[in-house]
């Protein structure tokens, strides 16, 4: 089954409107018609109606990057999946490991955030992936399942029809130490034979992206890989020729 690529910009807590004007003014017409894949764009929350805007003549998608389990309520600082709808988001991240490392979010709040997205008409981007020490005693495999098996459990295999899982080894986030592309495929082959154990359609069917220093010079060794659908850049999604020659390595 050929899967759409797609690639995601994760934008952390980076960005300024002038900024942005710039960004999108150069980003837009490099795109080309996007009729081969996908690109979603997701910036801080405070941006979200900005890019709205900006996006309105493109076909590229708006992210966001977290939502809160419940649709309304006394959740100071939080945003909900409607609130997201209202400002045409179609996609956004669940579980960055951020959020899990620096916030404390569990795999129990991450499964509650990805059923909230589903439930709310949003594309939940569900990250996974271990971190050095793991890795190092050779515990991926045990820790990526994990951090699924909750998700499988509450949301239902079902709930992966309608989103996307992006593979992000902590040790590669942000330090230039990306995964080899065989690396990298070993963990999606895993992940995509775990959903598989689940249901075979939508293992076949669902995409899992790769993130962790993608850079202009990796992308399409990355993209070779037959498990690798996608990624979500972080740092290199602010430089508009990188981010432009990424998409273009993953044929979008
Ligand atoms: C990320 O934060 O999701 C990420 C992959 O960052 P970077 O590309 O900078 O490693």
């Amino acid at each position: 089954m050929k899967r759409k690529p797609l690639v995601v910009a994760n934008w952390k807590m980076h960005g300024q409107k002038a900024w942005i004007e710039s960004f999108m003014r150069e980003f837009a017409p490099g795109l080309g018609p996007l009729d081969h894949g996908e690109v979603v764009v997701c910036p801080p929350f405070v941006y979200l109606a900005q890019l709205q805007d900006a996006l309105r003549q493109t076909h590229v998608g708006l992210g966001a990057q977290n939502v809160h389990s419940a649709e309304q309520g006394a959740y100071t600082g939080e945003v909900s999946a409607p609130m997201l709808r209202e400002f045409g988001c179609s996609h956004v991240i669940v579980g960055h490991s951020e959020r899990r490392t620096l916030f404390g979010e569990s795999d129990a709040d991450v499964a509650a955030r990805f059923i909230a997205a589903t439930k709310g008409g949003l594309v939940p981007l569900l990250c996974v992936g271990e971190n050095a020490a793991e890795r190092e005693c050779s515990a991926t495999e045990v820790r990526v399942r994990s951090q699924l098996d909750v998700v499988i459990e509450r949301a239902g295999i079902a709930a992966f029809n309608n989103a996307v899982i992006a593979y992000e080894p902590v040790w590669a986030i942000g330090t230039g130490n990306t995964a080899t592309p065989a690396q990298a495929q070993a963990v999606h082959a895993f992940i995509r034979g775990y959903l598989a154990s689940h249901d075979e359609a939508v293992a076949l069917s669902t995409r899992i992206l790769y993130g962790g220093s993608v850079r202009a010079d990796n992308a399409v060794r990355l993209a070779a890989e037959p498990d690798i659908d996608g990624a979500l850049v972080g740092g290199a999604s602010m430089a508009v020729k990188d981010f432009l020659a990424i998409c273009a390595g993953f044929g979008v």
